[in-house]
């Protein structure tokens, strides 16, 4: 789950981290108000959308006067932005963050992220701040510096040290970091984070460090332990079809094929999009309707996936170990009788009264192609949906 800049630099402050101060806005009147309350000189008007590259869209403005914020605030609230990472069709700003300005030095990056190869929390510096960092390590990979921090020790001061002279940082900017390596890694572990990025980390004029941007990823899997976080979940910016999908515990993840699948177990799902790329077809989703799926979850799975316009087949396999055949071929039913079946669909069951199951998909009278095995079905909705054109 991500959430919100603003919401973020709150949870940040929470454990210390330097962040300018801010306030969060719905309304134009509400942004004038922060800034009178904030009391300039300087403001910067940041549009809150879940995805990056605000400041070169227009998403991230500096202002010097009240004025210049109201018309800042009246040009991005319920604008379309268009970042490099919102993709063509852009985000709806619907929240503007207004904070105080500040005057930068230097630009720094800064994050921390499970590294799955160590088992440990990393960190990621680079002088490169604001840009991209896959763009810097794709063009200078010397000017990044990366390392695991040991869980039983936590930060060191030879960490913060370390970072230090990766960012040319001395004397009082020097010992903050130091500090704020460790504040970020116990922020990073409270709250079950999966990734934290400060582009930039900011030296100011004045010579201190300050976290300019936050991005926070939290752990899905760790979310019933922190109440706090589900509450700042922004629905809004989420894909619809992921939101239902969690709704009924199914596993559901987008891609950009057209052909949608429904499986159960998560293996298998990994198997069914690998078979359907081997045949010349290329998936629209993951999803994995888990092992004791109701009927009613299938069903619900089944109109999520036909609710995609970019769905022209529809591939249905199963292996009924715990789920049983029959309850899958009653939930697809159910499903296609009342969204309307507008695609082809192929079926493969296996397993657990496969019998019942097959019979229930032939008495149906609906149009599903029935498959023997994984081969046969990935060949048969490949073909279907190349015929469509
Ligand atoms: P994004 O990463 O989405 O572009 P950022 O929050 O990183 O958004 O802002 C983009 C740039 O705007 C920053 O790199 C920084 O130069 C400037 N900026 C952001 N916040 C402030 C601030 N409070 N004071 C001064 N400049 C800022
Ligand atoms: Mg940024």
């Amino acid at each position: 789950m991500n959430i919100h800049e603003y919401q973020a630099k709150a949870v940040l402050r929470e454990f210390g981290v330097p962040v300018p101060r801010g306030i969060p806005a719905f309304t134009v009147v509400e942004a004038v108000r922060a800034a009178e309350q904030l009391g300039g000189p300087v403001w910067v008007v940041k549009a809150q959308i879940h995805a990056g590259g605000r400041g070169k869209a227009g998403g991230v403005k500096v202002v010097k006067s009240l004025d210049a914020v109201r018309s800042e605030a009246q040009r991005l609230l319920d604008s379309t932005l268009v970042t490099e990472q919102t993709g063509p069709e852009g985000k709806i700003v619907r929240r503007l963050y207004v904070e105080e300005g500040s005057a930068i030095d230097r630009e720094f990056y800064l994050s921390a992220l499970v590294d799955r190869a160590c088992g440990r929390v990393a960190f990621v510096v680079s002088t490169e701040g604001g840009m991209e960092i896959e763009e810097v390590a794709h063009t200078h990979p010397d000017r990044i510096v990366s390392f695991a921090v040991d869980p039983v020790t936590g930060v060191l001061p030879h960490h913060g040290r370390r970072v230090a002279q990766a960012l040319g940082l001395a004397n009082e900017a020097a010992v903050q970091a130091g500090r704020i390596l460790a504040q970020l890694y116990a922020a990073f572990l409270a709250k079950d984070m999966s990734l934290l990025e400060i582009n930039p980390l900011v030296l100011t004029k004045a010579g201190a460090l300050i976290c300019l941007d936050a991005k926070i990823g939290f752990d899905d899997s760790a979310l019933y332990r922190h109440p706090d976080i589900v509450a700042l979940r922004d629905l809004s910016e989420e894909d619809e079809k992921e939101i239902a999908a969690s709704r009924h515990e199914l596993s559901y993840i987008a891609l950009d094929g057209s052909i949608g699948c429904m499986v159960n177990g998560a293996g298998l799902a990994m198997a069914t999009m690998d078979i359907i790329k081997l045949y010349g077809g290329a998936p629209a989703n993951f999803l994995d309707v888990g092992g004791g799926a109701s009927k009613e979850r299938v069903s619900a799975a089944f109109k999520i996936i036909t609710a995609d316009p970019k769905v022209k087949g529809i591939l249905v396999n199963i292996f009924g170990g715990i789920m049983r055949c029959d309850i899958i071929a009653e939930g697809v039913i159910a499903a296609v009788k009342e969204v309307g079946l507008k695609v082809p669909l192929v079926v493969r069951l296996e397993g657990t009264n496969v019998e019942i199951g097959k019979n229930i998909i032939a008495e149906s009278g609906l149009n599903i192609i029935a498959a023997d095995d994984l081969d046969d079905a990935a060949q048969k909705i490949v073909a279907a949906v190349k015929e469509l054109g």
